[in-house]
């Protein structure tokens, strides 16, 4: 697959969005969260084998936070509070501070841009541990799929608001389907390939 964009984050490492000119219109996104890596290699697994695939990738949003093994970019930000919700807020929990300003980040920026160029039709990232499949947006018949793919729960609210989270921003303001599987960590990754790739080619057929 090609590199269709890329830009570089705060410790230089890439950031990169593949795909292919077949007119794909779906979006799978990996590590939002660089203590959650398992999407960067189910992604580049699944890519291996399917050149030609219709989808776009982001295997590994946050590759500094992958290095450092923390869920926070290199500055200290919860990617997924960083989004330009209309109920972004300065978040002092440091936990999940989402920046000081939304989309302050070149990560956040780069998803936007992706998302500004190629409008993906639905979108889906993977995060772990919960062993859910949670949606926003009208993704609930896309969900019920995946549940019975990966057998984990579907939850349409998480029951708590998430100011500048990427659901909030892409699936409730945007209207754009967004998925968020979460993973079992409690597993080999290698035990997740079978049905995460299933999901992916369901997702390239819709
Ligand atoms: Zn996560």
């Amino acid at each position: 697959m090609k590199i269709l964009k890329e830009t570089l984050s705060k410790q230089n490492k890439k950031i990169e969005l593949y795909g292919n000119d077949n007119n794909n219109k779906n979006l799978i996104i990996g590590v939002f969260h660089g203590d959650e890596p398992q999407g960067d290699y189910l992604i580049n697994e699944y890519m291996k084998f399917n050149r030609n695939s219709n989808l776009l990738f982001i295997p590994c949003l946050n590759p500094d936070g992958m290095a450092l093994n923390t869920r926070q970019n290199s500055n200290n930000v919860d990617l997924n509070r960083n989004f330009p919700t209309k109920n972004w807020i300065i978040n002092e929990d440091k936990n999940y501070f989402g920046g000081n300003e939304p989309a302050s980040e070149i990560e956040t920026k780069f998803v936007i841009d992706v998302i500004n160029t190629y409008k993906p039709k639905i979108i889906l990232t993977l995060h772990a541990p919960y062993c859910v499949v949670n949606y926003d947006g009208e993704a609930k018949e896309i969900s019920t799929k995946i549940s019975e793919i990966i057998n984990y729960p579907v939850e349409e609210d998480i029951g708590y608001a998430t100011p500048g989270s990427f659901g909030t921003y892409a699936g409730k303001e945007k209207g754009i389907p967004t998925i968020t599987l979460e993973l079992d960590e409690t597993i080999d990754v290698q035990e997740l390939i079978k049905p995460v790739h299933k999901i992916f080619d369901y997702l390239s057929i819709l």
